[in-house]
């Protein structure tokens, strides 16, 4: 019998760069524990990192790519798939245009190195715009704000968590998420130390989530009220003459327009539409301004809705004129080994480049919005997307509008899917390719180091090597490039580009190089978040853009929102918002019996006064429509959510017929996704707006 070992390596499931120690004989795993000696999680890990060794071993796991055939799936050989999807996807081009091939990249891109580090040249082989991802159902509004803002999409501020002494959580849920656009594993340490050094946590969220539960302050809102609650602080700040830009004040532009853009949104203005008191909205403020430091961290709730490109500038905007921006407590910039903000001084972005066909969305940073994608593939017309290729993502449940997005998906002349399962996206796949994946990759944090409230650097070599029919990801996009080409392999290697990069960065003095880390398992710390951002700064003239006009200019959309409020309710009372559990991860982990086992966690969220009017008791079905669709599922009463208020988890809705995870949930095929609304965008930025979509609530029968 062999050895009992031991590996290190971080988790890659969600964003919180989780360190574990893994013993293992052999390929049996013996324990999943949180590595003590990590320097960033310091030994925390949530319970979806044990489930790393199930999708090792799950057997719906994909090893070899898959073609679809009149008789099923059949098993072929790399070389034919990779010679095949090549000729049809050069093919499809030559018949209908460039462009029509499209390519939509799921969020485990952003957990994997080899994928970001080979994408580039892989785009350029294909030569197409039409590209999409799971940024724009997500995050996108941060990094437009940085654009504009700091002249740099990836240049993102980051709450210094482990020195504030105020933390303002606006829709987000990080107890839960274990940090979003912060990578903070331990969030709940992080914020009991907050607490015991005397500070204060405070939630802004229409539900009391687990977050909420724990902070020293929770105010209910409105779903899509954000921006206006912030417009008001900001009011109030300016009225109250508490603005201090601190050691910014010979850096930032547009203070006076910020002042007079904020003026007409007084706190009595908003409160009603806020579901608040002007005095609650006046007392926040001053609280904020108040503290020694003190951060805004505003995040899904307030990214994914109507107004997510105003709720990112407004954010940044407070956390600046409190002096709260590049300090010590306040908003940071983290300085990663591996530096992803590339010098562009004069071209920030490449926001309206082009607008989309049908809908005529903007494109920034090389994409249009996925909650188009649809659109692109049914709208028949010279640019109509006729081929499409997904990488690592599930867009029919992670969009707005996933029934239609299947259909569309159907009717492609071609389609092809990386991806190590059969599932509701890949099922209309023509060829699927499956990655190694997991345990079987070396992993290092690309993205997440860029926002982490900790400088830190760790490389995992692969626990198990891959078999030597599977490829990386990575490979496959390589092998799909040289045969779209015809070019030969220069034979570079992700490993090359990540250690001439190390070698590179902002630690190349200290030695920093992929050999550094190979001899520090457990990972390098290098310190604590220092302000750094008048050296990374990205606009032309090194200056903070406080009020840009592009902002400026879609606050007159919220002011006529503000006042149709009352009458959009009449035919859907009832607004639906989102909420993320602990025990999944978008749309793929659910396939661990471990994580999913025990009560349906796919339910509807109800306030106790609605379901009395419902006449809906706790676990009846319930049927919740929207413009778009309609789902059924149980009801959850309680009072931990607003009036008028519901909510469903998101990426959920598997098992459906054609698919090939088995995944333990009660109700197969219910999804959110079925019921948003694609043309529910944050008309600024192109995010899909999954909070706030009007639904109307009926009884069925049936139990929990
Ligand atoms: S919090 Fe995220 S990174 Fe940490 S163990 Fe859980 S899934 Fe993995």
């Amino acid at each position: 019998m062999s050895e009992i070992q031991r590996h290190y390596r971080t988790c890659n499931i969600c964003e919180a760069m989780c360190g574990l120690v893994i013993e293992h004989r052999g390929r049996e795993i013996l324990s999943i524990k949180g590595d003590k000696e990590d320097p960033f999680s310091q030994g925390h890990i949530c319970p979806k990192a044990v489930a790393l060794q199930d999708y090792y071993t799950d057997p719906d796991r994909l090893k070899t790519p898959l073609k679809r055939t009149a008789d099923g799936w059949q098993d072929i050989s790399w070389e034919e798939a990779i010679t095949e999807i090549a000729q049809r996807l050069r093919a499809t081009q030559q018949a209908h245009g460039q462009n029509a091939v499209a390519v939509y990249l799921g969020n485990p891109n952003a957990h994997n190195y080899g994928n970001a580090l080979t994408l580039p040249t892989f785009f350029k082989a294909l030569g197409t715009f039409n590209r999409f991802s799971s940024a724009s159902a997500d995050q996108l509004p941060h990094h437009v704000a940085s654009n504009f803002m700091l002249g740099a999409g990836l240049l993102i501020p980051v709450p210094d968590i482990d020195r504030t002494n105020f933390w303002l959580i606006i829709g987000g849920n990080p107890v839960v998420s274990n940090g979003s656009m912060m990578s903070a594993a331990g969030v709940e340490r992080r914020m009991k130390a907050i607490q015991e050094r005397g500070g204060k946590v405070a939630v802004v969220d229409p539900r009391r989530t687990e977050t909420a539960k724990k902070a020293d302050q929770h105010l209910f809102i409105r779903p899509e009220t954000d921006a206006l609650l912030l417009l008001a602080m900001i009011q109030t700040l300016f009225s109250e003459q508490r603005v201090s830009l601190r050691h910014l004040a010979d850096h930032v532009d547009g203070l006076a327009e910020l002042e007079a853009v904020s003026r007409d949104f007084t706190p009595e203005r908003v409160a009603h539409t806020c579901g608040t008191t002007a005095q609650t909205i006046r007392q926040l403020a001053l609280d904020f301004a108040d503290a020694d430091s003190a951060v805004c961290y505003s995040r899904m709730g307030a990214s994914t809705q109507t107004f997510g490109g105003l709720c990112q500038w407004l954010t940044n905007a407070l956390n600046i004129i409190t002096g709260n921006f590049d300090r010590a407590g306040g908003a940071m910039f983290p300085q990663p080994a591996f530096e992803m903000v590339r010098p562009k001084k004069g071209k920030p972005g490449n926001y309206g480049r082009f607008n989309s066909r049908v809908r005529n969305l903007p494109y920034f940073n090389s994409e249009f919005p996925v909650a188009t994608l649809a659109d692109e593939i049914l709208t028949s017309g010279e640019g109509q997307i006729k081929a499409l290729l997904t990488i690592a993502g599930n867009p029919v449940l992670s969009s707005p509008g996933g029934e239609r997005l299947a259909h569309a998906l159907e009717s492609l002349d071609f389609m092809v899917a990386v991806d190590i399962y059969i599932n509701e996206t890949t099922q209309h796949a023509d060829i699927i390719l499956p990655a190694a994946t997991g345990l079987e990759v070396p992993h290092y944090d690309l993205f997440f180091n860029a926002f982490a409230v900790r400088n830190t650097a760790k490389y995992s070599e692969p626990l198990f090597p891959k078999k030597d029919e599977q490829r990386y990801d990575w490979e496959i996009l390589k092998a799909l490039s040289l045969a779209l080409t015809g070019m030969a392999d220069d034979d570079t290697t992700p490993e090359q580009i990540l250690d001439a990069g190390l070698k590179q960065g902002a630690y190349a003095e200290q030695g920093m190089s992929l050999s550094t880390l190979r001899d520090n398992p457990h990972g390098v710390d290098l310190g604590a978040l220092q302000p750094c951002l008048m050296q990374r700064i990205q606009t032309d003239d090194e200056r903070i853009v406080l009020a840009p006009d592009f902002f400026v200019a879609d606050l007159p959309r919220l002011s006529r929102w503000q006042q149709e409020q009352d009458a959009l309710r009449e035919h859907f009372p009832f607004t639906l918002i989102s909420r993320r559990l602990a025990r999944s991860h978008n749309t793929w982990t659910q396939n661990s019996q471990r994580l999913v086992k025990g009560k349906n966690p796919v339910t509807v969220q109800m306030h106790s006064d609605d379901a009395a009017v419902l006449n809906v008791q706790n676990g009846q079905q319930v049927r919740v429509a929207s413009r778009v669709g309609t789902i059924e599922l149980p009801v959850v009463i309680n009072d931990d959510i607003l009036p008028g208020v519901v909510s469903i988890p998101q990426g959920w809705g598997h098992n459906r017929s054609g698919t090939q995870m088995h995944v333990a949930q009660s109700q197969p095929g219910v999804s959110i996704n079925d019921i948003t609304d694609p043309n529910r965008i944050d008309e600024l930025t192109g995010n899909a707006a999954f909070n706030g979509t009007p639904v109307a609530i009926s009884a069925v029968s049936g139990e929990l």
